[in-house]
């Protein structure tokens, strides 16, 4: 297994397979990657799983876009199985998942993360800008039927949008036996001033304060350190997983993932697109395993936390100025 320069395992890769979506959610972050038609072929794919695979990563997700759009995600799944023993999943806005799940069951899918960013119809076309809350509704139904899970429902809390659904967001995801999953509206440090931000980051301290106090457990995904408690809700058990990812370190230092953009580019951090490393182009020029390794091993080389120590501390001063 490789290790950054920071002691940083690398065991998982999340996977962009296009930037086509058919949601439009004002807050998309986009994996940090721009619009782009040129995708990597499922080959392609493949290739560069086999790669990270020989290097110690065995974990994938795949994401997008909207991964559920590429006609070819089946065969995806199936081609980066054959290298991968580990847990795959794929995070989803859901609306395509009922035509999909059972195939993508057999293919070696393990689990689904599905967006849900309101439970409330009109909040939910605000937010994605598609009236489509109750097909998302039936895509965790028949994920959850199809053995998809533990199903994590993705919620980005909004101020002044959705954080008063929190609790009724805990209800459904009990009812439907799935992990909520609540996550902090995130940005680079550039942009983290801008009106858009400033209006709509919520602070999930006080949410998770408020769990905390009720929790029956609690344990931690290894991957950044997530916090997921478990309560009793109505009489039965839901877990809940907070993503806290700005100014924490803890997060960053936990990290134990590259990406791979949808045109090819290892990419070591979402918030960053200035240390890329291209591999698609040695797969399509020459594909030699030597330089294939070489390219892995760069692109590990380049991780960096992004939020240090000493940003955090620089930022908590420049707050109390
Ligand atoms: N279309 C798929 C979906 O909706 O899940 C996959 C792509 S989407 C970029 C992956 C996840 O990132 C979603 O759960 C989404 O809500 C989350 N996300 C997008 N922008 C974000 C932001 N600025 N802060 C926090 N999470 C964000």
């Amino acid at each position: 297994m490789l290790v950054d320069d920071f002691g940083r395992p690398v065991k998982s890769m999340r996977i962009q397979v296009n930037t086509t979506c058919n949601f439009h959610c004002f807050f998309c972050h986009m994996e940090g990657t721009e619009v782009n038609s040129s995708e990597m072929t499922a080959a392609e794919i493949e290739r560069v799983v086999q790669v990270a695979a020989k290097w110690g990563v065995n974990k994938i997700k795949f994401t997008g876009g909207e991964p559920l759009m590429r006609r070819d995600i089946v065969e995806i799944v199936a081609r980066v199985r054959k290298h991968i023993s580990g847990d795959i999943s794929l995070t989803t806005n859901g609306v395509l998942l009922v035509k999909k799940v059972e195939e993508l069951k057999k293919a070696g899918l393990n689990r689904v993360n599905i967006s849900m960013h309101s439970i409330d119809r009109n909040g939910f076309q605000f937010i994605t800008g598609v009236d489509a809350l109750d097909q998302v509704k039936e895509g965790i139904r028949a994920a959850k039927d199809a053995g998809l899970g533990p199903i994590k429902i993705n919620f980005v809390v909004l101020k002044d949008v959705n954080v008063h659904l929190v609790d009724r967001m805990i209800d459904f995801a009990a009812e439907n036996d799935a992990i909520l999953q609540l996550i902090e509206y995130e940005t680079t440090k550039e942009a983290e001033n801008s009106e858009d931000y400033q209006r709509y980051h919520y602070s999930l301290d006080p949410i998770e304060e408020r769990i905390a106090a009720q929790a029956l457990g609690e344990e931690r995904n290894e991957l950044h350190n997530r916090e997921r408690y478990t309560i009793r809700n109505k009489g039965k058990p839901v877990s809940i997983e907070f993503v806290k990812p700005m100014h924490n370190t803890d997060f960053c230092n936990n990290c134990t993932r590259i990406r791979l953009t949808s045109t090819g580019q290892l990419k070591p951090c979402l918030m960053r697109s200035d240390n890329l490393t291209d591999i698609l182009h040695e797969i399509r020029k020459e594909n030699r395993e030597s330089n294939l390794d070489f390219i892995f091993r760069t692109a590990v080389k380049k991780r960096e936390p992004y939020w240090r120590e000493t940003d955090v501390i620089e930022s908590e001063i420049f707050r109390k100025i």
